[in-house]
């Protein structure tokens, strides 16, 4: 699982799964980062209240059900 972390809306998403609807197309690219790191990501929801992406989020739910 791939993350894309957008560091200007403190937004994490699924590389996989992120779209249109994510919100993320204003984000300069300097501001967007993927990373495979599950640790990394933890650490960032809980040091700096980033917060997971509703959109992709309800991608890999539906994911995990099929
Ligand atoms: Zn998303």
């Amino acid at each position: 699982m791939t993350y894309f972390v957008d560091h200007l809306k403190k937004r994490i998403h699924r590389r996989q799964f992120a779209g249109d609807a994510c919100g993320f197309l204003s984000t300069p690219i300097g501001k967007r980062e993927f990373t495979d790191s599950h640790t990394y990501i933890l650490q960032l929801e809980e040091k700096d209240a980033y917060s997971e992406c509703l959109n992709c989020q309800s991608f890999q739910v539906l994911a995990e059900q099929v």
